[in-house]
Order: structure tokens, then C-alpha cells, then sequence
């Protein structure tokens, strides 16, 4: 069966819009804070910037984008992604590296050894597609089929994950040629299914990589990811400290009334009108119980059934939604005061309400020292256009390096400038790449490796006498 395309839409949906997609579908314009105080550029030491020199001169440009246009139209879904791993490895050995493969079911890694001892820097991608009907018109258009969740769908990287991957491969390469020269390792993850995956295939993605030890053989100190983002114009680098991306959590409120006749409600316990008070109530969480100033929150009800017919008051209603937090007291606390508005209202009325709260990815942190130390390095690539941008509400599974080691996750802009206030966000099956922004995320990721390296071979280092 064929989903009609507003039923693939929910069905992205139900992904609690996990990646970096939701707050551009909301706003158009790039999601940038005010205007910070201007931030040096890296002062790379002389033979850190020759070294940086030859990288850039490494960079398979034209190949960034064939590797990118191959992964666009042989997508696959999350924890399906046999091929596309099979490309990476491919690509991977043919760079002179020896990749680890059918980690977490499809996850890849390879070590770039440097020539010299010195502590291991990871870089991540990740592979997965979504079930969306491409209706961009490009000649590497997807055509592709997948099954979700029992259903035949199209399957498009609506959310730029072939770009993450053939970018990671692309700065792998010219790491590999500078690789003599550095003082430790840059380990390479591209990871599946950071789109999210039915419950009976958890763990997965991140979650999964990271319990598969890969931030212990070798010890990882630091992380850096970039995510694609349709709200930024291209050539511009978002970063931030701290929170950026929110917690997202699913939960689910069963109303349990007692069905009557709808012409004599009296009768009964009427579940709709329970759920409506719940609905409204649930709103006053955000809006007037907790501290906004400290940081943003979501509750929102995506889904509301009940009944069958119009004069018959059914026996249950069902309310499903999200609850996005950046912080880990604020989202148990929010999940405390939703439990009891549900449950409290019902009983108001005599009804009962079955609260189930399933907890998604947590919060992406980034750490302020690392952002602190690397932003330099963005805006030698990316001058003014490397800026600091909001929180974003949607949510990463990037989150789980973050939580085990000092991670900077960044945002890469894809939109050409003038077509900011129209483009389609992540997600949307009109989604667009401007592919002419991807060198520029393949060096960011090469040059925050080579930097975050360089400054701890400068670390440890005494100074020369
Ligand atoms: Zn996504
Ligand atoms: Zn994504």
C-alpha cells in the first residue's frame, strides 16, 4: 500500500522530528541569536597552517559530490542501511584504511592513525534516510522503496544525512593525507538510524554505537558532529555552548470514562471532554509552572482520538504528544506535573487517566570549554557567516557521545541566501541541498580535528627554551 503524502508527513512526524529539522518548519528565517562579540579567527601556528594548507589541497571536492549524490539516490531507512555502510567501507579502504564494520548492525568505523602518539579525536556522521516521496525534480532524484512500519513508502535523505556521509568520507581523505603529521587519531563513526526505530529495535543508532564501546577503543577525548540545516544560508557555520538541542520525549494519556449515549451524558463519563480539559491543562505547564527564563520547554498534543460516532460518548480517549526540555530537572519535573494534571483532572470527573512517559533522546550538550577553544577554527573557514545560533527544539541522538565525552555538535547552512524565507525545511520531501555549501562542512570537520589535536599537542608540550 501506498501512503498518500499527508500520511508520510505524520509518519515523519512521529519521529519526534528528531533531527535538526522542527524550528525551521516554524520560521523560515536562520535561527540566529543577536550578534555576539566578534571572535578571532585561529591563530594556527606556522606549521599547523601549512599542514591545514595541504589538507584543503587533499580535499576530493568533485568526488564530496558524486560520493553525495550516489548516497541521495540509494537511500535507506534507519537500521536498514546495509548498502550505504557497504559504500563507506568501500570508500574507506580505498583511502588505506582498515574499517570496523556491523557495529550497532550498520555502524562503520576507521582509525586515522597519526604519526605521532597523541590522544584520539572522533568525528561523526550519520547514514539513515526517512520515509518520505521525494518531489524534488533532480536527475539523482530518489525513486526508492522501503518498508516502515509494515507499509511500502518512498525513501528520501529528506534530512541530509547523504551529505553528513559522503562529507565525513570526503575530510577523511584529506586527513589521510596530512596524517603523518599529527600528534594522535582522528576516529571516524558513521553511525545508523539517528532517525529513531521502533521499540523493539532499541537501542540503536548513537545509543547503540556508544554501548558498543566505540568511544573506548581507542579512549575518545572529544567529539564534533554537523548537522545540515535548511533555516542557515549557505557558508554559514552555526555553534553554541551548552544546551543546544532539546530532550525529546513521547508519552501517552489513556482516558478512561464510561460510554453511554450521547443524548444522555449523565449517563456515562464522557472521555472527550476529560481529554479537552487535559489538553487545555497541559498547556499551563509551560505556560505557567515552570521558569521560562532559565530555559525553553514543549508540551505539545499531536494526536487525539476518540469515538466512532456522534451520538455515542465512547469508553476511552487517547492523547499522544511530545514534551522538548533542555534541561535534565526541568524534563523529569515537567514529566512529574503532566502525570499529575492528567491523572487529577480525570478524577475531577471520575474518569482515570494511564499516563505513560517514554523517554527519547536526551538533551545535546555541547561542552563550553571545547566550544570555547574551537569556535576560532569556524571563523578562520567561515569569517562572519560562522554565528552563534538559538536552541533548536527538534532533537539529536548526537546526544549520547555528548553525554559520555566533551562533544561540539554545529549546524552547516544549505540554503542559498536568497532563498532563505522560502526553502523547505529538513523533512519536508521538497528538502533541497545547495551542494556548493559542502566543501566547507568537510573542511570544518578536517580543520576541527587537525586544530583540537594541534591545541592538545600544545597542551602538553613545554614551551621551547
Ligand atoms: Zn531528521
Ligand atoms: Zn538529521
Amino acid at each position: 500500500m501506498k501512503l498518500p503524502r499527508t500520511a508520510l508527513l505524520l509518519a515523519c512526524a512521529a519521529l519526534l522530528l528528531r533531527c535538526a529539522a522542527d524550528p525551521t518548519a516554524t520560521s523560515p528565517r536562520p535561527p540566529t541569536a543577536p550578534p555576539a562579540a566578534p571572535l578571532a579567527a585561529a591563530p594556527a601556528a606556522p606549521d599547523t597552517a601549512a599542514l591545514l594548507a595541504r589538507l584543503d589541497a587533499a580535499l576530493p571536492a568533485d568526488r564530496l559530490i558524486e560520493w553525495r549524490r550516489h548516497l541521495h539516490q540509494h537511500p535507506e531507512l534507519s537500521n536498514q542501511e546495509k548498502e550505504t555502510a557497504r559504500f563507506v567501507a568501500e570508500r574507506l579502504r580505498e583511502m588505506g584504511l582498515a574499517p570496523k564494520t556491523g557495529i550497532a548492525r550498520h555502524g562503520v568505523t576507521a582509525l586515522i592513525a597519526g604519526g605521532h602518539p597523541g590522544p584520539t579525536v572522533a568525528l561523526r556522521a550519520d547514514m539513515d534516510a526517512l520515509p518520505v516521496t521525494e518531489e524534488v525534480d533532480l536527475p539523482f532524484k530518489s525513486v526508492a522503496t522501503g518498508t516502515y512500519e509494515g507499509r511500502s513508502v518512498g525513501v528520501m535523505h529528506a534530512c541530509g544525512h547523504d551529505t553528513h556521509t559522503a562529507m565525513l568520507l570526503a575530510a577523511a581523505q584529506a586527513l589521510m593525507a596530512v596524517r603523518a603529521e599529527l600528534h594522535g587519531n582522528v576516529l571516524l563513526i558513521f553511525q545508523p538510524a539517528e532517525e529513531g526505530v521502533p521499540a523493539a529495535e532499541q537501542p540503536a543508532g548513537a545509543e547503540a554505537m556508544v554501548q558498543a564501546g566505540v568511544l573506548r577503543d581507542p579512549e575518545v577525548s572529544a567529539i564534533f558532529g554537523l548537522h545540515v540545516m535548511a533555516g542557515l544560508a549557505s557558508g554559514q557555520i552555526g555553534w553554541r555552548r551548552g544546551p543546544l538541542m532539546a530532550a525529546a520525549d513521547r508519552f501517552e494519556i489513556v482516558v478512561e470514562g464510561r460510554q453511554t449515549h450521547g443524548s444522555k451524558p449523565w449517563n456515562g463519563i464522557d472521555p472527550v471532554v476529560v481529554g479537552s480539559q487535559i489538553v487545555s491543562a497541559l498547556q499551563t505547564i509551560v505556560a505557567r509552572q515552570v521558569d521560562l527564563v532559565r530555559e525553553p520547554a514543549v508540551v505539545t498534543v499531536g494526536q487525539f482520538e476518540a469515538g466512532v460516532r456522534n451520538n455515542i460518548i465512547p469508553e476511552r480517549a487517547r492523547l499522544v504528544g511530545t514534551i522538548r526540555t533542555f534541561a535534565d530537572d526541568m524534563r523529569d519535573d515537567i514529566h512529574a506535573r503532566l502525570k499529575r494534571t492528567a491523572e487529577q483532572i480525570a478524577a475531577a470527573s471520575g474518569a482515570r487517566a494511564v499516563v505513560t512517559i517514554e523517554r527519547g533522546y536526551p538533551v545535546t550538550r555541547n561542552d563550553d570549554a571545547l566550544v570555547d577553544a574551537m569556535v576560532p577554527t569556524l571563523v578562520r573557514l567561515a569569517g562572519d557567516a560562522a554565528i552563534e545560533t538559538r536552541k533548536v527544539t527538534g532533537a539529536e541522538d548526537f546526544s549520547y557521545y555528548a553525554h559520555e565525552v566533551p562533544a561540539m555538535f554545529c549546524f552547516l547552512g544549505i540554503t542559498p541566501a536568497e532563498k532563505l524565507a522560502t526553502a523547505d525545511s529538513n523533512h519536508s520531501p521538497r528538502f533541497v541541498v545547495d551542494e556548493s555549501a559542502l566543501p566547507l562542512g568537510a573542511r570544518a570537520l578536517a580543520h576541527l580535528a587537525v586544530d583540537w589535536l594541534a591545541g592538545e599537542q600544545a597542551r602538553v608540550t613545554p614551551p621551547a627554551r
